[in-house]
């Protein structure tokens, strides 16, 4: 049995993975993280073939062509939210042309699976869990599996938990030197993403990911698989967990295990960084850590703190401080339109924002997700405002002047051209002037 692991075209970058979907703020994109762990746990039992679309810069004919030149028996694909019709129009004109039974993993078919089973009848279900074993007994015809979502009626399925192991995946199948993360490496590097924990332990109310039960990998499965990048010529690392750690010995563990490898190998890596301490950034800096990712979320304690998350603000500088030490580079992600902040205060807010000691920041417009505390599940529907990245807002200018303002600085901008040269430095703005004045998805 034949599955093809699908991300389909779109007509400008997003990323679509890990049931979070945006569009791209910068020119960056890296491999689909529920792709990848699937092609490990499906290459036991099945023939698993790799399409990223996005990552080739196909457009829809070629990506129909190449679906039907596999010939697959099923499909995994994913869908994002903010343009669910279109990739799902895609997916049913693929099917069209050669029947395959599809299975499709994005934000808004795992918050509304019923929902979205009903609307969309070309789907035949919803992966809730990539890293669930019993995906490949649902592809294998099993029923009331934990990991896939069916329409209809019949028992609920299992919840779903459990330890968090699965088979090597199969980076080689993927077009890993189409990937780009400047912060990481320079274009054409291959690079990839690598997972020591799925979903997150903290419970920010304006986040679907409380939803997915929090589970620790095993660290010795984590490095070997860090092992196995090394040996396949991997240029660097992004570690997919959403808040890397986070806790103090797990940071130890993984940064011991990767400085014992052959070779070093640059990472990067989303923190809660409110949550480490000066030895863990250091332990990480020496481990080959590159660019430490990390929600600043707002510097305005009160909007931030009605919605149930805390910021200290000093400790934090004095973190980022630190990293400045050490010379380990931060990023900073900020939330703009906050509930119950004016067009004032936002201005406010990037101006504390650009006086932040971070080396670079991305701007972010306030979107809490489909399945979020704040959101609840529903309603869903085709006009669904899900992108942090853009959307309808005309914050969306704000978003744009907040980059430029902040990059203004001679600083960040030296450290900037030094990062992308200019050849790189013009992708980038050429992809934020796109962004800005783009029609949305
Ligand atoms: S916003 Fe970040 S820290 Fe908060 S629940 Fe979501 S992933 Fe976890």
């Amino acid at each position: 049995m034949k599955v093809l692991l699908l991300n389909p075209p779109a007509p400008r970058l997003c990323l679509r993975d890990y049931f979070c979907a945006e569009s791209a703020k910068a020119d960056y994109l890296w491999p689909p993280l529920d792709l990848l762990v699937l092609s490990g746990l499906l290459a036991e039992g099945f023939e698993v073939e790799v399409l990223d679309a996005l990552a080739e810069g196909l457009d829809e004919a070629q990506a129909a062509s190449r679906i039907e030149r596999a010939s697959p028996d099923a499909v995994v694909a994913l869908a994002a939210g903010f343009r669910l019709d279109a990739d799902m129009a895609f997916l049913a004109r693929a099917r069209g042309r050669r029947p395959f039974r599809l299975v499709v993993s994005g934000d808004v078919p795992r918050a509304q699976p019923a929902w979205f089973l009903e609307r969309y009848p070309e789907a035949d279900g919803v992966l809730m869990d990539f890293a669930d074993p019993s995906v490949a007994e649902y592809l294998r015809g099993g029923k009331g599996v934990p990991a896939v979502r069916v329409r209809g009626p019949g028992p609920a399925p299992p919840a779903l938990g459990g330890p968090l192991s699965y088979p090597l995946p199969r980076h080689e199948r993927f077009p890993l030197a189409r990937y780009r993360l400047p912060l990481l490496a320079p274009a054409g590097t291959p690079i990839t993403c690598l997972l020591t924990a799925l979903g997150c332990p903290f419970s920010c109310g304006y986040c679907s990911f409380p939803s997915l039960p929090y589970r620790l990998r095993p660290m010795g499965e984590v490095l070997d698989e860090w092992a196995a990048l090394l040996r396949l010529g991997v240029g660097g690392v992004f570690v997919r967990d959403l808040s890397f750690g986070p806790g103090p010995e797990r940071i130890h563990a993984f940064c011991e295990g990767v400085r014992a490898a052959d070779r070093p190998l640059p990472w990067t890596c989303e923190v809660r960084l409110d949550l480490l301490d000066e030895a863990s950034l250091t332990a990480m800096k020496g481990a080959g850590c590159a660019c430490l990712l990390f929600g600043l979320e707002n510097l305005d304690p009160a909007p931030l703190e009605r919605l149930g998350r805390r910021v200290d603000a000093g400790r934090l500088r004095r973190l980022a401080l630190h990293c400045r030490h050490i010379g380990l580079p931060t990023l900073g992600h900020y939330i703009l339109g906050l509930p119950g902040q004016s067009l004032g205060s936002e201005w406010v807010n990037v101006v504390r924002a650009c006086a932040f000691p971070v080396d670079y920041m991305a701007f972010n417009r306030f979107v809490p997700r489909l399945g979020a505390a704040l959101r609840g599940a529903g309603p869903a529907g085709p006009d669904l405002d899900l992108d942090v990245s853009t959307g309808r807002a005309s914050l969306r200018w704000i978003l744009a002047a907040a980059s430029l303002l902040f990059y203004a600085h001679p600083r960040r901008a030296l450290r900037l051209v030094r990062l992308l040269g200019p050849g790189g430095l013009t992708a980038q703005a050429a992809h934020l002037w796109k962004r800005t004045i783009a029609p949305p998805w």
